[in-house]
């Protein structure tokens, strides 16, 4: 079973008009998705992180990786992954090299899943249920937006279990909290803003609002010293890890106590392989999984499944606003707030060609 062509794909989705209207920045998402052939004709799609970097990433999958995948036996996933980390390191540990790799490797197990007839989870040893929870994940609003509170209000009437705000300020904690109630979970997302004395005063002063978890109070996002020292004094639980690369990186963390919930990204941290391995050190450490999954293509559907197989993951992060095109045939969508994962093989849906070819970018 040898690869025959590798391309990395740059789709450009407009948001949608209709449902929630989203207040971003973008107007657009970039999802860099990677098409893998093989000479039997099977395809494999994966999903390296795009969003503000699609042109580089593209460029690395389709210049830097592709040379050392075309012509290699599509079956040695361990192995060629193992390759592509060591041959490429002098360009990068943790950052797009690796973000081009995790889309290389979910697209060799999405080709392993379609070889077997079985979907992924299946191939990773089963899980114990099919249906996996989502918490709706908003966007950033301006300061006291009172969307907000509708949006926030919305999601949890649609079912969704709990609700993630990114906003710096108390003020928008306690619209959101107003708005879902006293037992509704809620966690807030800084997405690395404070120095650690700067993150213990501001946690402890949301913590009046009761947050499930504070999601990366302090810049730069690998100073673990300065997470545990926030954890230890304000009491507040921490969850951390979309920024983190490699199970090296998140053993880091651990080892330095800094976090309650870790975050692997399945697109960023390494694929599949490496996902399993932090999911397996938070086990370890006695640290709950709290996924970063804020995409619609195939990173999404692997973090359903790993958090189907690995049964660690409370909740799916579902982001909460739409695309006007959906990646797959057959789009997936929350039923009261809960996944149900496809059981085709692979990653379990099959890719919209005419989306393919319709939102993708000019490189
Ligand atoms: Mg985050």
């Amino acid at each position: 079973m040898k690869i025959t062509e590798v391309q990395a794909i740059h789709l450009s989705v407009p948001h949608k008009k209709s449902g929630p209207e989203v207040p971003f920045v973008w107007g657009r998402l970039h999802q860099v998705i990677v098409e893998i052939k093989c000479d039997d004709g099977l395809v494999g799609y994966g999903e390296a992180f795009g969003y503000g970097i699609p042109h580089a990433v593209t460029a690395l999958v389709n210049h830097t990786l592709r040379p050392l995948l075309v012509g290699e036996n599509a079956s040695d996933i361990t192995g060629m992954i193992a390759t592509l980390f060591q041959k490429s390191h002098i360009w990068g540990r943790y950052g797009a090299t690796i973000f081009a790799i995790s889309g290389v490797e979910i697209a060799l197990w999405d080709l392993a899943g379609k070889r077997a007839g079985k979907p992924l989870y299946e191939l990773l040893g089963g899980a114990a249920s099919r249906e996996v929870k989502a918490y709706a994940s908003l966007v950033r609003y301006q300061e006291e937006d009172p969307l907000i509170a509708e949006h926030a209000a919305r999601a949890k009437k649609e079912g969704y279990e709990m609700i993630k705000i990114h906003q710096n300020e108390v003020e928008s904690v306690a619209l959101a909290r107003e708005a879902i109630g006293g037992d509704t979970p809620l966690t807030v997302d800084i997405n690395c803003l404070w120095t650690p004395l700067e993150a213990t005063r501001r946690a402890i002063a949301m913590d009046d609002y009761e947050l499930t978890w504070l999601e990366e109070p302090v810049w730069p996002p690998e100073d673990y010293d300065g997470l545990a020292d926030v954890q230890e004094s304000s009491g507040v639980p921490l969850a951390s890890g979309e920024n983190a690369c490699t199970a090296f990186q998140f053993h880091r963390m651990l080892e330095a106590g800094a976090v309650s919930y870790v975050q692997p990204s399945v697109t960023k941290v390494g694929g599949i392989g490496e996902f399993l391995k932090v999911a397996a050190l938070a086990q370890t450490y006695n640290v709950a999984l709290a996924p970063h999954s804020p995409y619609f293509g195939p990173g999404f559907l692997a973090t359903l499944h790993l958090i189907a197989h690995t049964r660690q993951a409370k909740w799916i992060e579902k982001i909460y606003f739409d695309l006007e095109a959906d990646l797959f045939a057959s789009p997936l969508e929350p039923r009261n707030g809960v996944y149900t994962l496809p059981d085709g093989p692979g990653l379990g849906l099959d890719v919209n060609q005419d989306t393919l070819r319709e939102f993708r970018a000019e490189e």
